[in-house]
């Protein structure tokens, strides 16, 4: 007896049966073509949903490289390996401060101490082996013997991303005559 898989059960019949002993489905010429047609339409509508959910994955991994790479190339500078304070003031200074510039309502973070810096000398700010990345935003205070107390606040991006600087290692910041500032990679 030859057999064949009835089309809207699975199980094996008699190939000429007019109906499924199984499922007691009709197999004409139309109810078995009909039943194909029907079978092939959810066949395409499961590829596409798995093409579909295929498509939504290559985004997925794509938005996340992107992502990634925007992470590295925002932050992968070097970071300059040591931190000093140049005094060209003319004044000798008691204590110099590197603060992180808060968001509103949060606490200062005091990155950096030297003290003291005498007027013609650079030092270096004590860090730790590997201290967190620089912040964008700083300030520096510096007080002089007088007590007079300086605050300015400066940008980083600049110095810390010129892409023609990444090989010096210290960043300088040189206190200058009255009051004045500049950072720069050296
Ligand atoms: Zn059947």
């Amino acid at each position: 007896m030859a057999t064949e898989k009835c089309p809207f059960c699975g199980q094996e019949i008699d190939a000429a049966a007019t109906k499924c002993f199984y499922c007691g489905a009709e197999l004409n010429k139309e109810s078995v073509h009909n039943r194909l047609e029907q079978l092939h339409d959810q066949d395409i509508q499961a590829a596409r949903k798995i093409h579909k959910s295929h498509f939504i994955k290559v985004a997925v991994v794509l938005i996340l490289i992107g992502i990634v790479f925007f992470y590295l190339i925002r932050t992968n500078y070097a970071e300059p390996k040591i931190i000093a304070v140049r005094n060209s003031s003319g004044l000798n200074l008691s204590v110099v401060s590197l603060i992180e510039v808060s968001k509103p309502g949060e606490k200062s973070i005091r990155r950096g101490v030297v003290m003291p810096v005498e007027t013609g000398v650079t030092k270096e700010f004590e860090r730790p082996s590997s201290p967190p990345p620089l912040p964008k935003q700083v300030v520096i205070s510096w007080t002089d013997y007088d007590q007079k107390q300086y605050e300015r606040e400066i940008s980083l991006e600049e110095v810390l991303t010129d892409p023609n600087a990444q090989t010096r290692d210290t960043l300088v910041f040189e206190i200058t005559a009255f009051g004045g500032i500049k950072v720069y990679r050296e």
